[in-house]
């Protein structure tokens, strides 16, 4: 039988999965001989057969008794011992970190004889009275159920009965009586008494962080991260080790590097004669970790020792927990730490100049929703006036909302809309809904590591820390500022993540270093220009550009969208749509055409529209010169071009009741707008059904393209446009449309002695297309992807319909993880598209293939497509960079797939 339980000394970074992340890394630096605390690691494995049977799993007690007379013989104490007890922690520790979301113990081992032991060992009365009230606190809350607030309660009596300020001001007496009253509380709300068998206590605290795993917020946390709900959390036994007992004591958290911005330095808060677990809650201002130093300067320089050695072992940033008891340095965690998109870049360059990583695991260590981050706007600096407050800049970027003092009232206002700023003392995990629906979090309370800085950088939200010249008021809804200016909840804050400011008001924006770069062209000399973290960000470009096999294109309609893609790097245009040429000014000539009784007045209203198509072409070709133009021929129901039918059947009514005659161009279109009407225009006549029932149509467009070819090549350039139709089902509509292309291009090569070769190819954008490529290959020289439109048919989602109606019940539901029109489903619409991509490959060899729905700005779509083998991807100017990188970083990942596997081993 696979073994439950692992020493500390018997596993390694590697074993995440089974031991939990905190377990394998705690397990990676006993190995390397780091001053760890020893313990083991109950496994997920464990936690996965309890939480299925509800059981204890059959021969954990046995072993972890074992494991635990074992520790029991290297400490030469055992757990409990009257006169001298060790004591232990208990510690949660999933595959991927959770801060802060379930729970632990400390302490264990303690009862009323072992409190007496402690005492004497440590020779303070006062710390063992309050290690043995907090056991009892935690462990009544956390593995028997009382309801925390009832020990909080009890606490707050105290200290007022004896005037007491904070705990401090409670003696080993006070902290007596109150571990009396916490034991009568816990008999009280259980009916059952504390166990003062300290076996039976490390029991039953084990299986309770089992079963923390399934808490709320921990079940928030994982659906907002992506996290699967069926991992299981470890569970870690450790010796404790006090950082509370005196001067020379204290517990630390600290990061090789700033989080923020990458940069080399001692980044991190000590708290002195603290337990770990007051430094993260922000409870007590830590002071700068580099004070460390003068406190306690041979365990500070120990512990810069340490932070080198994990750096380069990582090869990593890493972000530690220490504390130190009585002058010696114990290492409670270590982990490749979070860090911000700009860190990211940072960090990922600096450490391939230090010769630590080579740039393909520098490219792997960054990714395209990092990238996207930073091409927001900041706030512009020259508009900004003094701010309402200074703090911590924990967590960058710009973000402008209405002050909410509540995660409530986060929730309710962002669920109507709004962009709101979460403002609270310090954030605890109860805070996470607000925290998810906020654009910004600001605490008056509380360090760079503090919940509050930790979770919104994991979030990419904006927060500033530890602004501690504020005075938050939860209760009355506003805060206060050093100044005496009051902020009541929904006035406007704008909040600087970046410089640690938040302002009154709503101040303007200013575009991000990294966002002048691509402008710029997105050259080395651009970004030395653009300055920041913008150089960093060119060598992640510049790897990707070079190791990626994907082509990346933009879909752009305007010369001046083309133009953009193109300097951030687009080869050519994977989808041109010509519904918005058809717009403004020119809707009359398409009423026009579309109310023609007859050919020779439909021909005069698309003889109209000619030119200005043509204009449009030649414009876009222009700025796409010697890069393919995927044009798309029109798609949208005719209809929504015409006014909407409400306000024709108004106008027409409110004439006619006042006697008069209605405008009869009103009349007309009413009619046809009655007439076109359809109950499910998504599915009705648009696409290549529209060019086959409107006559001269497919004509017009084909002609105004072939036009403009010839028009650009005549003024020395070098245009390379494609003809793409839309929303074909079978191979028929595609005969038909392609023999009147081809038989246009002959005409306008035999008018104009130019000879115009365009390719013609389809969109694949329903299942029936999908399913049949291989006959439609033999019509077409292209295919490109419509994934909007495919996940609609593939789902039978109306997108506009279900994505505000039920999808984010959905998500709740985890029936899906992500949307299905934000990441391409795989198992689903994925399968159409492999299906599409070998079937018409086999049919035409050479078959061009390309993507140019939503999903191609999509870094986990990227991956797909990359596996699947098309030749590129399409999407919106903006997202070209995101492409690029994600292409790069997918050639690095590997993995093309065969024919008919239809598995997806990332997911
Ligand atoms: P989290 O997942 O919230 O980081 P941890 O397992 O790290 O939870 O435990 C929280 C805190 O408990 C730690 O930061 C540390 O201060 C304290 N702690 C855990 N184990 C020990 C130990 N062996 N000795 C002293 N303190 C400990
Ligand atoms: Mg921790
Ligand atoms: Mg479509």
């Amino acid at each position: 039988m696979a073994a439950y339980v692992y020493d500390f000394a018997e596993g390694g970074r590697e074993q995440a999965g089974l031991l939990g992340g905190k377990g394998a890394n705690l397990a990676e630096m006993t190995r390397l001989g780091l001053p760890v605390p020893p313990g083991f690691t109950v496994t997920t494995d464990a936690c996965r057969a309890y939480l299925a049977t509800g059981a204890e799993p059959e021969g954990l007690r046995e072993e972890v008794g074992r494991h635990l007379a074992a520790l029991e013989r290297a400490v030469g104490r055992r757990l409990g011992q009257p006169d001298d007890p060790l004591l232990l922690s208990v510690r949660s520790g999933a595959r991927f970190s959770m801060p802060g979301m379930m729970e632990t113990v400390l302490d264990i081992g303690l009862n009323d004889d072992s409190v007496q032991g402690l005492a004497k060992t440590s020779g303070s009365e006062r710390f063992a009275r309050d290690s043995h009230r907090r056991l009892l606190q935690m462990f009544g809350s956390t593995v028997m159920g009382v309801d925390a607030a009832v020990f909080e309660d009890a606490l707050t009596r105290m200290k007022r009965d004896r005037g007491a300020a904070d705990d401090l001001g409670l003696d080993a007496s006070d902290l007596a009586v109150l571990a009396g009253e916490y034991r009568r509380l816990i008999r009280e709300h259980t009916g059952e008494d504390f166990p003062e068998d300290p076996v039976e206590q490390l029991r039953r605290a084990v299986l309770a962080v089992f079963r923390s795993w399934n808490t709320e917020r921990a079940r928030v946390y994982r659906r907002r991260e992506h996290i699967p709900d069926d991992l299981g959390t470890a569970v870690n036994v450790q010796a404790m080790v006090f950082g509370n007992l005196g001067a020379d004591s204290g517990s630390g958290v600290a990061f090789t590097r700033d989080p923020a911005t990458g940069r080399p330095g001692v980044y991190g808060d000590y708290l002195p004669n603290a337990q770990g677990e007051d430094v993260v809650s922000g409870i007590r201002n830590a002071v700068p970790l580099a004070e460390l130093e003068r406190l306690d300067k041979p365990s500070y320089d120990r512990l810069l020792e340490i932070m080198r050695t994990l750096e380069h072992h990582y090869r990593d940033l890493c972000d530690i927990e220490f504390t130190i008891e009585r002058g010696t340095l114990w290492m409670l965690q270590t982990r490749v730490g979070k860090r911000t998109a700009e860190a990211a870049f940072a960090i990922a360059a600096a450490l391939t100049d230090e010769g630590l990583t080579g740039p393909d695991e520098a490219l792997a260590r960054v990714s395209g929703e990092g990238l996207a981050r930073l091409m927001f706007p900041r706030f512009d600096t020259a508009a900004v006036g003094e701010p309402l407050a200074r703090g911590i800049p924990a967590s960058p970027g710009a973000a402008v909302g209405t002050a909410v003092f509540t995660s409530a009232e986060a929730v309710r206002r962002a669920a109507a809309g709004e962009r709101v700023v979460l403002v609270r003392q310090e954030t605890t995990p109860d805070d996470l809904p607000g925290m998810i629906a906020a654009q910004a979090v600001l605490t008056s309370r509380g360090g760079k590591t503090s919940h509050a800085a930790v979770v919104a950088r994991g979030m990419g939200k904006v927060c500033v820390c530890g602004a501690d010249s504020l005075t938050v008021d939860p209760a009355a809804r506003r805060f206060t500022t050093a100044a005496g200016t009051v902020v009541e909840e929904g006035a406007l804050l704008s909040v600087d993540g970046t410089a640690g400011a938040v302002h009154a008001g709503a101040v303007p924006l200013a575009d991000s270093p990294v966002m002048r770069y691509f402008e710029d062209g997105g050259t080395a000399d651009a970004a030395r220009a653009a300055g920041g973290v913008a150089e960093a960000v060119h060598r992640a470009m510049d790897r990707a550009d070079g190791v990626r096999r994907l082509g990346v294109r933009a879909n752009a309609d305007t010369p001046e969208d083309a133009a953009r893609a193109r300097r951030f790097g687009a080869e050519g245009i994977g989808l041109c749509r010509t519904e918005h040429m058809f717009l403004g000014e020119r809707r009359r000539l398409v009423e026009a055409m579309i109310l023609a009784d007859g050919q020779e007045g439909r021909d005069r209203a698309l003889a109209a529209l000619l030119p200005l198509q043509r204009g449009d072409f030649a414009a876009i070709l222009a700025a796409m010169d010697g890069l393919p133009v995927t044009i798309r021929l029109l798609d949208p129901p005719l209809h929504e071009f015409l006014p909407d039918r409400t306000d024709l059947a108004v106008r027409v009514a409110s004439a006619e009741a006042a006697g008069g005659h209605p405008d009869p161009h009103d009349t007309e279109l009413l009619a046809a707008v009655d007439r076109m009407h359809e109950e499910n225009p998504m599915l009705g006549l648009r696409g290549v059904r529209l060019g086959l029932v409107v006559p001269g149509l497919v004509a017009m467009q084909v002609r105004a393209v072939a036009e403009a070819v010839v028009e650009r090549r005549r003024a020395g350039g070098d245009p390379r446009a494609e003809i793409m139709v839309p929303l074909v089902d079978t191979v028929e509509e595609l005969r038909l449309v392609r023999a009147e292309v081809e038989r246009v291009l002959a005409e306008v090569s035999a008018e104009s002695g130019t000879e115009v070769r365009c390719p013609v190819g389809t969109m694949i954008e329903l299942p029936r297309a999908a399913l049949t490529a291989g006959a439609i290959a033999a019509q077409a020289e292209f295919f490109s992807f419509g994934t909007n439109d495919l996940t609609q048919t593939t789902w039978g989602f109306s997108r506009d319909d279900v994505e505000a109606a039920f999808f984010s019940a959905y998500l709740d539901k985890g029936i899906f993880a992500v949307s299905p029109f934000e990441t391409i489903d795989v198992d689903g619409v994925g399968r159409l598209v492999r299906i599409a991509v070998e079937e018409g490959r086999a049919a035409r060899p050479g078959l061009k293939t390309g993507v140019c729905g939503e999903h191609g700005g999509d870094p986990a779509s990227v991956h797909f497509f990359h596996r699947v083998g098309l030749d590129y991807v399409s999407c919106s100017p903006f997202r070209i960079p995101v492409a690029r990188l994600e292409a790069g970083r997918a050639a690095l990942a590997g993995g093309t797939e065969g024919p008919g596997d239809a598995g997806d081993a990332s997911r």
